[in-house]
């Protein structure tokens, strides 16, 4: 009975709302990708589904702190959504940010495995997981500056790859862990690195991508 009365709320604002997302999340996950600033990083293309300020960032942290099973599927339904009407690049191949195998135990899932698997069929591209994650402490909670000298060595290969490589990662903050990565691909033979992340931290330029 209580919980025929209970309030529902929404996912992502926790405002009241009989859908698990209110209109204004919804919209902020049904708005196509935007492209990030690449301009002095090691990326060709980089995209979000949104600011992580928002209800993504919400969804993400439900996801992976809470193991929040609705909040994985939201994210992945609009990630495949966006997707569909849009690519930043055609990459040979999609490669998830790897953590280390002891969160992946901890946590049960890999967001960035569940995103790969959304994004690669739409570019007829194979997942593949070239990159291990050495240990360390984890980013969340680091200064920026602790972030960046963190940054080298934080991946080793496993095996070399080759032609455009799609990072994709559920955030990125400072962007540490995602240059660390794009360096050690460009270094095993890729020829291009780009990046697909629900969210992103700071301005986002708000333009629709998409191949003409
Ligand atoms: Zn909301």
């Amino acid at each position: 009975m209580l919980d025929l009365i209970a309030e529902s709320r929404c996912l992502g604002c926790d405002c009241a709302s009989p859908a698990s997302l209110c209109a204004e999340c919804a919209a902020e996950l049904e708005a196509p990708l935007r492209a990030l600033p690449t301009r002095h990083t090691l990326l060709t293309h980089a995209v979000a589904l949104g600011a992580y300020a928002g209800p993504i960032g919400t969804l993400v942290r439900r996801a992976k702190f809470q193991h929040d099973l609705r909040a994985v599927g939201l994210l992945c339904r609009s990630l495949d959504a966006a997707l569909a009407v849009g690519v930043p690049a055609l990459p040979d191949a999609v490669v998830p940010v790897p953590t280390t195998p002891w969160r992946v135990a901890a946590r049960g899932f890999h967001l960035p495995d569940r995103l790969a698997a959304i994004a690669a069929p739409h570019f007829g591209a194979p997942v593949v997981r070239p990159l291990r994650r050495r240990w360390g402490p984890a980013q969340a909670g680091r200064t920026y500056g602790a972030r960046l000298l963190a940054g080298d060595g934080l991946f080793s290969l496993a095996h070399p790859v080759a032609g455009h490589v799609l990072l994709v990662d559920d955030v990125v903050t400072s962007g540490t862990s995602v240059h660390a990565a794009a360096a050690e691909l460009l270094a095993a033979g890729a020829s291009a690195v780009s990046l697909v992340v629900l969210g992103a931290a700071g301005p986002l330029r708000r333009v629709p991508v998409g191949i003409s």
